[in-house]
Parts: structure tokens; C-alpha cells; sequence
């Protein structure tokens, strides 16, 4: 059983890396940043409120793996409320489980928490980001292509407040496990940050 476990900042590039892995050790991938998005927006369709523990623990609960199919959690409205729903404790142990169940078996998983809580013993461990200019326009170009009009600036800002609010939080608060591999993806094209990963994965796993 191999497991990859992937953390980073918002619009690091750990969810196009986390594919490429997938993909190269044909792994099945697990985006757990969409369990949050699907929880906020499971919220948000009930007219219920992400800054309610119980509301989002009882969106969480209720999400299904077809939630998590839906094109609209890439929306940054819905990336926000995400940010909001997943400080709450209850909200974090209800996707507990649904989390671990996919990385029971072999898989690559990608978020916040999964070095440090919900994979604790994965095999390698990545922590990707990049400085906070490059991710804006990275983030930048992905919202115009699904049509939302914000400026870099704007983006700037709101990526700022979500790292500030991901970093600092009380539960399961972003940062790099103690083993884990630093990737920074400034500069660097989605090839060359694949190969850089390939090369530690295999380095650990040929390990005796
Ligand atoms: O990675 P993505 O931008 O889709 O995640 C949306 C939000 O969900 C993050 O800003 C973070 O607050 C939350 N999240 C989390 N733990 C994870 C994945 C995402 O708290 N494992």
C-alpha cells in the first residue's frame, strides 16, 4: 500500500502535481480540498451559515462521493465558504473518516491537514507552495477561464486572507509535517514540478 500525501498552500499547484503523481504511479487521487468546497456548498444551497459549527457538521456528514463531481466547488465564492466551514473541529472530524477510508487503500491524497492528521504514516510526504505573486496569477488565469472577473490584485488579497486563515487556525492548521519533502513551485512549469516529486517518491521508495 503506498500513500502520497500532499499539502500546500492555496493555488501551490499541489492539486496538478497531486494528478501528475496519480497518474505516474497509477495511483487513484483524492482533491480533499472538494470535501470542504462540498460541505461549504451544501451549506450555502440550505441557506444555512459557514461560521455555524453546526451547520457544517451537518453538511459534512451528509456528503457523498457525487457531491464531489460538481464544476461549481472550483468557484472562488465557493473556495472562500471552504476556507470558512473547515475551521470548525466537528466539521474536520465528520470528513475524518471518508478520508481515511480512501487512503486505507494505495492513493495519493492532496490538502492542508494530510501529513499532519489524516496521514500521518503516508509513505512521502510533500509540502508544495510558491511565492504568494506567482499563485495569484496562476489563480488569476484559472478564474477568468471560468469566466469570474477579478483582478490579480483582487485575488492578491483574497489569497492572503485564505493562507492567513488556513495557516492559523485552531484545528488542523496548515503547515508542513516534520518529514515532509519541501517542494516551491516559483519559477518552476508543472513538468518540471512532477520531476522534482518523481524523484523523491522514488528515492523513498526504492529505500530497503
Ligand atoms: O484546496 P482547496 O482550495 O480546494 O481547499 C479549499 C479550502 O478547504 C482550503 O482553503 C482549506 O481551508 C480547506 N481545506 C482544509 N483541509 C484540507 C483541504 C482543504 O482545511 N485537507
Amino acid at each position: 500500500m503506498t500513500v502520497i500525501a500532499i499539502d500546500g498552500t492555496f493555488a501551490s499547484g499541489k492539486g496538478t502535481l497531486g494528478k501528475g503523481l496519480a497518474a505516474h504511479y497509477g495511483l487513484p487521487y483524492l482533491d480533499t480540498g472538494k470535501l470542504y468546497r462540498a460541505t461549504a456548498k451544501r451549506v450555502l444551497d440550505a441557506g444555512g451559515d459557514v461560521a455555524l459549527s453546526a451547520d457544517g457538521t451537518l453538511a459534512a456528514k451528509a456528503i457523498t462521493a457525487e457531491d464531489l463531481a460538481d464544476p461549481i466547488l472550483k468557484s472562488g465564492p465557493i473556495g472562500a465558504a471552504a476556507s470558512k466551514v473547515s475551521v470548525h473541529p466537528d466539521v474536520r472530524a465528520a470528513l475524518f473518516n471518508f478520508q481515511r477510508a480512501f487512503a486505507a487503500h494505495a492513493g495519493v491524497l492532496d490538502g492542508r491537514d494530510i501529513g499532519t492528521v489524516i496521514c500521518p504514516d503516508a509513505d512521502v510526504k510533500l509540502y508544495v507552495t510558491a511565492s504568494q505573486t506567482e499563485r495569484a496569477k496562476r489563480r488569476h488565469a484559472e478564474l477568468t477561464g471560468y469566466g469570474e472577473e477579478l483582478s490579480v490584485e483582487e485575488v492578491l488579497a483574497q489569497l492572503i486572507e485564505r493562507d492567513t486563515r488556513d495557516s492559523t487556525r485552531a484545528a488542523a492548521p496548515l503547515k508542513p509535517a516534520e518529514d515532509a519533502h519541501m517542494i516551491d513551485t516559483t519559477g518552476l512549469n508543472i513538468e518540471e514540478v512532477l520531476q522534482i516529486a518523481i524523484k523523491i517518491c522514488d528515492a523513498v521508495f526504492k529505500r530497503p
